[in-house]
This record gives structure tokens, sequence and C-alpha cells, in this order.
């Protein structure tokens, strides 16, 4: 394996951006320095600061190699502050960029899958969509989370900062039902409250239509599709999480092991069988690979960076969506409470010190390089 750290620290904060439009400004000069292909899909919205916003497609090889590689970044849009900067090393290393071409990989960058939530500060849509869970079958019942609708009014009181009989009520809740379940009836997705947190919608996303257009292209020739897809919010701090992202199938799992495992020290975990710091999820990004490209092979992972307490993220993901309703029923809200919010917004999915920063590009370039491997001996 090369070695796959930056060479120093300054390398490493250099790859990260504070604001969506810094981290765009980045990512498409270094993808146009190394000569990639660039694609722009423009966004209805624009973004915090007025600018536009897009989910841009940079890729690194001819559209007729078979195998293909994707790395992709704010799915959930504050996430891609992490996401973007692992891109953006990825980029600047000239050893990854040089193996994908001599293994006939090509690599497909998707910068801000959700662009407006990245320059927003929020996870979700500007339909308020977890994008994460809204590939379902939309002509089919949707899964009930009986869990969400009992919690759905005390996550969302009426005043913010909740009260102490409020606090008291959610600490209630999770004494009664244990941490496991709060999490997984808070995170699993809900399709029944459109103002409450982790709603999969009731139809197909923006990013959801465009990101079907962008696989439908880039992998109409490919026989073997891998994908890293970077998301932040779950675990210990720095620690990239390998979360297995596809079907249950046991044969394609065994793969995702024999490539990113490393004999154990970095497991790829899964949520079909608790192993996962996520709960049970339906409704994932990923299966839009068996619907735009039924021919590949497939072998994906979330690499998911810890970053602050799990009660910490559900209490930014809260208040993040009291401001929203507020503001959608034309609520006054004061402009520090605002600003607070989505400071609080980023501090529980981006960490922005050297350690971190340092942490995330190494594990993100190793899995990067364990992948174009695996590409290689697997199609
Ligand atoms: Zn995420």
């Amino acid at each position: 394996m090369m070695p796959t750290t930056p060479r120093t620290a300054a390398d490493a904060d250099a790859c990260f951006a504070g604001t969506y439009a810094e981290a765009r400004k980045q990512f498409l000069t270094e993808a146009t320095a190394a000569g990639l292909a660039l694609q722009h899909h423009a966004h209805p919205l624009t973004g915090a600061q007025g600018e536009p916003l897009a989910m841009d497609v940079a890729r690194h090889g001819p559209m007729t190699v078979e195998r293909l590689l994707i790395v992709s970044s704010a799915c959930h849009g504050v996430e891609g502050h992490c996401g973007s900067g692992v891109q953006v090393a990825a980029l600047r290393d000239p050893s990854f960029l040089s193996s994908a071409r001599d293994n006939r990989v090509a690599v497909l960058f998707i910068h801000a899958l959700n662009p407006h939530g990245f320059s927003h500060s929020r996870r979700v849509t500007h339909e308020n969509v977890d994008l994460n869970r809204n590939f379902q079958r939309f002509d089919q019942p949707l899964p009930a989370n009986h869990g969400y609708a009992e919690l759905h009014d005390l996550l969302l009181p009426d005043h913010w900062p909740p009260d102490a009989a409020n606090q008291a009520a959610v600490s209630g809740w999770v004494a009664e039902h244990g941490l496991p379940r709060y999490q997984a009836a808070v995170s699993q997705g809900q399709h029944t409250h459109a103002d409450g947190l982790f709603f999969g919608g009731t139809a197909p996303t923006w990013s959801n239509q465009t990101l079907r257009s962008v696989l439908r292209e880039h992998g109409q020739g490919a026989r073997h599709v891998a994908w890293i897809d970077l998301h932040t919010g779950l675990g210990p701090c720095g620690v990239g999480e390998r979360i297995w992202a596809g079907m249950n199938n046991p044969q394609a799992i065994a793969r995702a092991r024999q490539w990113w495992d490393n004999g154990g020290a970095t497991p790829i975990t899964s949520i079909y069988d608790g192993s996962s710091t996520s709960a049970l999820l339906t409704g994932l990004m990923w299966s839009a690979i068996h619907d735009e490209c039924p021919d590949a092979a497939y072998t994906g992972m979330a690499l998911e960076y810890g970053t602050v307490p799990i009660t910490s993220v559900i209490d930014a993901l809260r208040a993040d969506h009291w401001l929203h309703r507020a503001r959608q029923q034309g609520r006054a809200v004061g402009a520090d409470l605002a600003a607070q919010i989505a400071q609080s917004m980023r501090d529980a999915f981006y960490v922005a010190t050297t350690d971190w920063h340092e942490q995330v590009v190494a594990q993100g370039l190793q899995g990067l390089h364990q992948a174009i491997q695996g590409l290689k001996i697997s199609a």
C-alpha cells in the first residue's frame, strides 16, 4: 500500500474550508489543475450568502473504462466540510490519480450532493428531506416509525432553547427506552412529519433526481462500481467508521472486508447485524446504483467520521429544525439565536482542528487507495 498521509499538518488543514463557497472554489480549482472533466448541475436556489449552488462532478479517466470509483460529499449538506476536504486531498495526491490511471480505474468525484444544506449549515435538503432516507419506492407504502411519532412534539417544542419541563420529558423518554432506541427512533427516518427530523420525504428530491442522472451517464459502461460516501456525526471523534453501504449480501460484504478492513483493524460494520453505530435504515442512497447501473457489480461504504456525542448531535438537529419551522411559520427569530444555531450545526458535524483534519485525510486517502487495489483484482 502507498503511504497515504499528508506530508504536513498544514497540508491537511489546507484541504478544508469554512464555507460552501470556499470549498466549491477549492474543489473546482484542484480538479481543473489535475485536468479532470467538469460538469455543473445548477441547483434552483441560492446559498446562505446569495451564491450559486451546484452539484459539481469531476471525472478522471475515460468513459470507456469499466471500473469506476465514486467519491461523494455532502449527502448531508453540512457534513460536506469534511467530505470536500477529503476530495480536495485526493485531487492533491498525485499517487492516487496515477494509481487510478495505471490500474484502469476511472474516478468520479461528486462534490456537494446536497449543496443547499452545505451552504446553509443544514443536514437536510431545501425540501427539508434527509437525502439518505429519500431513495424509497414512493409508489409503495412507506415504512412507519412509531417511535418518532411519539417523540416529534418533544423534539420540537414551541420555544428554543427548550425549557426545564421539555428537557425532563426528553430525559424521561431516554431513561425509559434507552439511548439506542432514542437514536433509532429519531434517526431511522420517517415519512409522516414534513417539518420534522430525518424526514425521508414523499417524493424524490432534486438531489435524488440529479444524482440518478449522473449515475446513469457515468456508470453506463461500468462493470464494477465502488463508492465511498463521506459522512460525519456518529462515533468517536476523528475515527472513520467504515459502514457497509449496500444490500445485505454476504458475498459483497466479504469483498468490502477484503478491501477495507485492514485485517480487522478498521472493521467493516453493518446496519444489518447491529455492528454499526448507525441504526437500521431504509431509503438509502446506494440503492440508486442498482436502479441506474443494474449490470454493474457494486462495493461501497459510508465513511462516517465521529465528531461530538450523539446527544449533542441530536440537540443541534432539534435546534436547526425548530429554526426552520419558525421561519416557515413567519415567526420572528433573533439574529443572534439563528447564528448560534447555525454554528452549533457546524460544530456538530465538522471539527475544525488540525488533529481531526489529519485523521480524516489519512483514513479517507487510505480507503480510496484501497478501493483502487480492490477494483483492480475484482473485475
Ligand atoms: Zn451523514
